[in-house]
């Protein structure tokens, strides 16, 4: 069952997003040549726990960070630690919050100082895809028109969907139904309602579609090594439209 949240609900989930969208700002800021993932990790719990808020991701099935902080072909839930930034690197940082009961997930992808053309258009592809689908989070639609915008965008600039990790619902608990593929076809699925909300997570790798896991049993890279993105809102369905209660992107 998608749990259907109240306008009230709604309010409560982007007080815990305005407070994901600082956090991710602020490390987006920091995320420079020199620091560590580790260092990332810190500012951000602290800022979180500052808010009143809990890092969600921490100790969830034993994670330890705070963060998933991902550089280059790692595509997602990569744990802080010593790893370094380097000038041309990306890193996909991830960020749960959980302020009063209530949960908003986001992620983006960060260049650390000037990358190559193709790691650029990666990254903005990305970006876009989600965009197009957080567009399509208007009661009325179907779920599949969400999983279609991204692949469509994806697919046509030539990278590739990673098809065995997907996005989510999302509200009192993290992981909520449905699950949301970053593939299919338009039309199909649920029909979306009102206060439906939807934790929309394209991930793409420039090369082939394939992931594998690495023996640390959380980071997850892209098989051939190529670069991968990340990018993340919790949207909400409303009368008035897509609601996105993660505005990390906004000034
Ligand atoms: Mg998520």
């Amino acid at each position: 069952m998608i749990v259907r949240k109240t306008d009230e609900q709604l309010d409560s989930m982007a007080a815990a997003g305005a407070v994901h969208a600082r956090c991710m700002q602020m490390i987006q800021k920091k995320a420079r040549a020199g620091i560590t993932t580790a260092e990332l990790d810190e500012v951000a719990e602290k800022f979180i726990r500052s808010q009143g808020g809990v890092p969600t991701f921490k100790g969830f099935r034993g994670f330890p960070g705070s963060i998933c902080a991902s550089p280059n072909s790692m595509v997602v839930h990569g744990i802080p630690g010593p790893y370094t930034l380097e000038k041309g690197d990306i890193l996909s940082v991830d960020i749960g919050v959980t302020l009063d009961g209530w949960v908003a997930d986001g992620a983006s992808t960060v260049a650390v100082g000037q990358i190559d053309e193709t790691t650029r258009k990666l990254l903005d592809v990305t970006k876009e895809s989600l965009d197009l689908a957080a567009a399509k989070v208007v009661p009325g639609n179907r779920l599949g028109d969400i999983s279609n915008a991204v692949q469509t965008h994806v697919e046509d600039n030539g990278f590739s969907i990673i098809r065995t990790l997907v996005g989510h619902g999302i509200g009192e608990n993290m992981h909520e139904e449905p699950q949301i593929p970053n593939f299919g076809p338009a039309g199909k699925g649920p029909e979306i309602e009102t206060g439906m909300v939807f934790a929309i997570e394209p991930m793409v790798n420039v090369g082939g579609p394939e992931i594998y896991m690495d023996d640390d049993g959380w980071s997850v890279y892209s098989e051939d090594g190529s670069m991968a993105a990340h990018f993340e809102y919790t949207v909400a369905a409303t009368e008035n439209g897509p609601r996105i209660l993660t505005p990390w992107d906004e000034a």
